[in-house]
């Protein structure tokens, strides 16, 4: 399986790093090996002083495809979950800087702690998701679905245009704003809709 990722799908984040909101999905990718789960803790790794979180509504894909359109790529999720994109901001900075590309600020290992899935069909609406995070109980990035510039159907229909999309494969969708360093010892919980799903410690 892979790890599709969105950058810059709320607006309010995009200013919050002086990034201008993108016309087109800004797309980058994680290894499978980036998957953490079952609340397992994350080891801070020493090559990075500055490891941020990003609270994030996961797609999982639920069958293949390639140049799906928007009217039918709702047909190719059945599952959501929560996800942190753990981000190097040091090492992205540095990066961007040099105009590199960023993976080894994005797609280290551990990197992408995932909850469980659950069936998008006992959300009355995906377009109005409340989901937040909180380090050590205290909320640091709360966001709604309703706030997404490009849609799950319109990620879908772009990446899919470039990369066939196969079953198991997950797409984060992009984090609000209230991105922010997370340190040894600290406990992040993801919520959906006041559901907890995300509860693991930083180690
Ligand atoms: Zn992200």
């Amino acid at each position: 399986m892979k790890i599709i990722a969105v950058g810059r799908n709320y607006a309010e984040h995009a200013k919050e790093l002086n990034n201008p909101v993108p016309a087109v999905p800004v797309i980058f990718m994680k290894p499978d090996t980036a998957v953490l789960k079952d609340n397992k803790p994350f080891y801070h790794p020493d090559f990075s002083q500055e490891i941020h979180h990003e609270i994030e509504i996961v797609l999982k894909i639920s069958k293949e495809g390639k140049h799906i359109s928007e009217k039918f790529a709702g047909n190719y999720f059945e599952e959501i979950g929560l996800g942190v994109d753990f981000t190097a901001r040091d090492l992205q900075q540095q990066h961007k800087e040099k105009g590199l590309p960023w993976e080894l600020a994005k797609a280290f290992d551990n990197s992408a702690p995932i909850s469980n899935f659950f069936s998008k069909s006992q959300f009355s609406d995906l377009y109005n998701l409340n989901f937040h995070l909180e380090v050590n109980d205290q909320t640091v990035q709360k966001g709604n679905t309703k706030d997404l510039i490009f849609s799950f159907e319109r990620l879908i229909a772009f990446i899919s245009q470039y990369i066939t999309l196969k079953k198991g494969d997950l797409i984060f969708t992009g984090t609000p704003h209230g991105v922010g360093r997370v340190k040894i010892g600290d406990r992040l919980t993801g919520y959906l809709e006041n559901e907890k799903l995300l509860d693991f410690e930083i180690k």
